[in-house]
């Protein structure tokens, strides 16, 4: 009876520390050039179970952190882990303690890892906004895996993407498409980066229970955020 006791009150206040924690361990990296040019917002790691974003971002962080990349105009803000509890438990939601929560629904809801995003988004012009899906959009009804959904950039330079990332894709239904949805997705942060009229790129790679290898995954969100940065010459 009491070992139950304590059972439960110990996971309750494990579940309460890690509930204030986890949003303090948010780490923003910001590179500033000094020169005018696009500011770029980087945001990976919203679903713990989506990592490659993660990976991808924190490479590319350290790379800008030791001086290897150099930017050449404007400003990158890297957040490489918007749910780093959701990672640490490899689970979509922020909190699984009493309602799951999204985090890609928590926009203009007062929350402070969103409060944060939002206040870094109205400050820069282009957003990547990094997911993982779990299957193939050439492939299976209801899935947006391999596809970037976007806002305001140019159809040439969402083409020119697509074309690097199938280059090395022999099967026609795993290939990268654009994804053309029109509803919007309540409180998110395509939503969010919309209303303000931002250039957004919602990326999707094929990655949820490692359908893909990580290694893959990861070489594809660098090709996308190679073309982007140098297209606007911020790299
Ligand atoms: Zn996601």
């Amino acid at each position: 009876m009491y070992i139950q006791l304590f059972i439960f009150i110990a996971t309750f206040l494990v579940g309460i520390i890690l509930y204030f924690t986890c949003s303090f361990s948010v780490s923003i990296n910001s590179f500033n050039s000094n020169k005018q040019g696009l500011k770029v917002l980087l945001v990976g790691g919203t679903h713990g179970n989506e990592p490659s974003g993660s990976h991808s971002l924190l490479v590319l962080q350290n790379l800008l952190k030791k001086g290897k990349l150099k930017l050449k105009s404007g400003k990158v803000t890297i957040i490489h882990n918007v749910n780093p509890c959701g990672y640490y438990f490899d689970n979509r939601h922020y909190s699984v303690i009493g309602k799951k929560m999204d985090l890609n629904r928590m926009y203009n809801q007062n929350f402070p890892i969103n409060k944060k995003i939002e206040k870094l988004v109205n400050k820069h012009d282009l957003i990547l906004d990094f997911h993982e899906g779990w299957g193939y959009i050439g492939q299976q009804k209801g899935s947006i895996g391999s596809s970037i959904t976007t806002l305001n950039i140019p159809f040439k330079q969402q083409k020119e993407i697509l074309d690097l990332l199938n280059k090395d894709i022999t099967e026609i239904d795993k290939k990268w498409l654009i994804n053309d949805m029109r509803f919007e997705v309540d409180d998110s942060l395509r939503e969010y980066a919309m209303i303000r009229k931002k250039k957004y790129m919602l990326i999707e790679t094929t990655g949820q229970k490692n359908v893909q290898p990580l290694h893959l995954r990861i070489k594809q969100n660098n090709i996308i955020t190679t073309y982007l940065l140098k297209k606007y010459g911020v790299l």
